[in-house]
C-alpha cells in the first residue's frame, strides 16, 4: 500500500526540478489562499504556471512573470517566500557570522542596492500598483478603538481579530489566558497605522502598508523597551542581540489572533518590527504544505525578513528535499513524506 502511493506520487507529477517544486508549492499556496483570483495550477513548457487576472503567470525561478515576459527572467529579481517561525528567534543562538549578516542587511547601502521584482502578480492579488488603483481599495474602519485605513480585503479578518482580542480581555474566551494583560494592552495603544503610501524606509522594497495590508500597533509608552530594529540601530550597533524580553510585544493571545487570520507578526523577524502585522496568508499555507517535523526555520544563518535578503527560495531552504509532502485529502490516504 505504502509503495503504491510512493509510486503514485512519483509518476503522477510532471518532471520536477527543485526550483519547479518550490514554484508548485508557492502557487498551490496562492491558489488555496486566493481561490477567487488564482487558479489552474499546471506545468507548462518546463515551468509551473497559474492563471490570475486573465493572464498566465510563470514561476520563473521565483520571479512570478506573465507569459509575455517569458525568456526575460534576467531583468527581474526573485520574490522571497519563507516559512513563518513558530517562536521568536533567540539572539543567543546567533553566530558571529550571522550577526554580521544582519548588520549588513540592515546597512543603508545594502537596502538601497536591491533590484526590482516584477509586481504584476501582486497587482492582480491586491487590485493594482498605482496610488489611484490602490486607494480605490482602501476603506476606513474601526479597530481596537482606533480609526484606520486598510485594504478592503482584510476588513473582515480585522473585525474577527478585534472580536477575539476583546473576548480575551473580557475573560470570556475559555481557551485564552491573560485577560488582564490583554485589557491593559488595549488601553495602552497609542496609535494604529494601516495604509501608508511609502516604501520601507531607505529601501526600494515595497512595504505592505502601501497596499493597506499591514497594521502597526504602537503603544503610547514602550516602557523603555525596543520596538523596531531600525529605531534601535541608531543608538545600538548590536540591536539584533536585544533579548526578546527587552522588546515590547503584544500579549501572545493578540499575536495568535492575528496569525489565525493569515497575518505575520514582525516580532518573529530577525530584523524585528514588534508593532507590525502583515497579511500574508500564503506564507502560512506554504508552511503548512511543507510541514514536516524539524523543518521550521529558526535562528539559522539567514535574515528572517523576506524583503531584506538575497535570492533565496524554498529550494535553498530545503536543498535535500525532492518533493513537498502532498497535502492529505479526504477519501484518500496521504502518501508519506520523503
Ligand atoms: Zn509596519
Amino acid at each position: 500500500m505504502f509503495l503504491f502511493f510512493v509510486l503514485l506520487s512519483i509518476f503522477s507529477r510532471p518532471p520536477s526540478f527543485a526550483q519547479d517544486i518550490s514554484g508548485e508549492t508557492v502557487f498551490r499556496a496562492y491558489q488555496h489562499t486566493y481561490p477567487g483570483l488564482v487558479s489552474g495550477l499546471s506545468f507548462q513548457k518546463g515551468d509551473w504556471t497559474v492563471r490570475a487576472g486573465n493572464e498566465t503567470w510563470y514561476w520563473a525561478g521565483g520571479r512570478l512573470l506573465p507569459s509575455s515576459l517569458r525568456g526575460e527572467e534576467e531583468h527581474w529579481s526573485a520574490h522571497h517566500f519563507e516559512l513563518y517561525p513558530e517562536t521568536v528567534p533567540s539572539p543567543e543562538d546567533y553566530s558571529s557570522r550571522f550577526i554580521e549578516s544582519l548588520r549588513d542587511s540592515g546597512g543603508a547601502e545594502a537596502r538601497l542596492s536591491r533590484d526590482d521584482q516584477h509586481r504584476g502578480f501582486q497587482a492582480v492579488l491586491y487590485g493594482g500598483l498605482t496610488r489611484r488603483e490602490i486607494e480605490s481599495n482602501i476603506v476606513r474602519m474601526n479597530f481596537l478603538g482606533k480609526s484606520i485605513n486598510v485594504h478592503r480585503t482584510i476588513t473582515e479578518n480585522l473585525k474577527r481579530i478585534d472580536g477575539e482580542i476583546r473576548k480575551i480581555a473580557a475573560g470570556t474566551n475559555a481557551t485564552a489566558a491573560g485577560a488582564a494583560e490583554t485589557a491593559a494592552f488595549i488601553a495602552s495603544i497609542g496609535q494604529i497605522g494601516g495604509y501608508n503610501w511609502r516604501e520601507i524606509r531607505g529601501s526600494r522594497r515595497l512595504s505592505y502598508h502601501r497596499w493597506g495590508l499591514a497594521v502597526d500597533i504602537q503603544p503610547a509608552d514602550t516602557g523603555g523597551k525596543a520596538v523596531y530594529w531600525l529605531w534601535e540601530q541608531r543608538r545600538n550597533s548590536l540591536w539584533m542581540l536585544i533579548p526578546p524580553e527587552r522588546r515590547w510585544q503584544p500579549p501572545s493571545g493578540v499575536i495568535r489572533a492575528f496569525e489565525n487570520e493569515g497575518f505575520f507578526w514582525g516580532g518573529k523577524w530577525h530584523l524585528f518590527d514588534n508593532m507590525h502585522f502583515e497579511y500574508r496568508p500564503e506564507l502560512h499555507e506554504i508552511k503548512r504544505l511543507m510541514a514536516a517535523p524539524g523543518l521550521v526555520i529558526q535562528g539559522e544563518n539567514r535574515p528572517g525578513r523576506p524583503d531584506l535578503q538575497e535570492g533565496q527560495d524554498l529550494h535553498h531552504i530545503f536543498p535535500n528535499r525532492t518533493a513537498p509532502p502532498p497535502r492529505p485529502r479526504k477519501g484518500r490516504p496521504a502518501p508519506r513524506g520523503r
